[in-house]
């Protein structure tokens, strides 16, 4: 997508949730960065060599987006925001918002029943984004304005619902929904809801009760083992005990939502 574009769906989008002004000039740059600033992650080629590729910003996939880099850059987003770090808030924030509004334009053109890419057809559509009137009234556009998305995985859930469109009109649209729907979602101050913090604390002493129980109950079973068979089961209470950890999927789920609001505490206090 063009700087340009990429600037006037930002600023857009900062000015409708009423940003304070000193944020926006900062962020109309970042949203830019990752095409001066390229990211490299390691990757591997046919013959088994690896080597630091450039991360591509348009997907590979037609059908979706690559949502993992941008929650990831989401999540970096949202710590910086809750710690106070401004400068480190905006960089991630921008980078987030560049893969979303990069992952709406499609790189691929339908020939009879095959999807086909193309750098034409995709610089084809970037072009066409210059003349699309602004979706500001749009009623998509209204809801997201008024949406803050309460937990990390609704708004993960939305992301990975986002595919790379073909019309200029839907990419337009839907680059500016997101946009809406992370700023809002990144930068909320609200607190940690009640019910959410009370599953929370229900989950949590949950866990620790499993936690504990089960390095009980290993620990028992070991000492018999090592006696009779080999000092090696020593180990046996810990692979159990993070078996536990792992497996527990709901004390997971709200420690998750806890870490968004910046409330998640040490594992240590659901133990004792
Ligand atoms: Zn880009």
């Amino acid at each position: 997508m063009k700087w340009k574009t990429h600037r006037t769906i930002t600023k857009f989008a900062c000015k409708k949730l009423n940003w304070p002004e000193e944020y926006i000039e900062p962020l109309l740059e970042a949203c830019v960065e990752p095409d001066r600033n390229r990211e490299k992650e390691l990757t591997q080629n046919e013959y088994g060599e690896t080597y630091y590729a450039r991360v591509p910003h348009h997907s590979k996939n037609p059908d979706e987006i690559d949502d993992s880099r941008v929650i990831k850059h989401i999540w970096d987003a949202r710590v910086s925001f809750l710690r106070g770090n401004n400068l480190h808030f905006i960089k991630s924030l921008g980078y987030a918002l560049h893969y979303i509004q990069d992952g709406t334009v499609s790189k691929y053109k339908k020939i009879l029943f095959f999807e086909h890419e193309s750098l034409k057809v995709h610089d084809e559509r970037e072009d066409d984004l210059r003349f699309i009137p602004f979706p500001s009234k749009h009623k998509i556009i209204e809801k997201c304005a008024r949406t803050i998305i309460k937990t990390p995985q609704k708004l993960e859930a939305s992301i990975q619902k986002l595919s790379p469109k073909k019309d200029p009109k839907d990419i337009m649209l839907f680059a500016s929904a997101y946009t809406l729907l992370t700023l809002n979602a990144v930068s909320n101050r609200n607190s940690f809801p009640d019910t959410y913090k009370k599953s929370y604390l229900y989950y949590g002493q949950r866990h620790g009760k499993f936690l504990l129980y089960s390095l009980l109950i290993s620990l028992f079973i070991s000492l018999f083992l090592i006696y009779f068979f080999s000092p090696l089961y020593i180990v046996l209470p810990l692979i159990i005990v993070c078996i536990i950890h792992k497996l527990d999927s709901k004390y997971h789920e709200f420690a998750k939502i806890a870490k968004w609001y910046g409330k998640e505490i040490s594992i240590l206090n659901f133990l004792f």
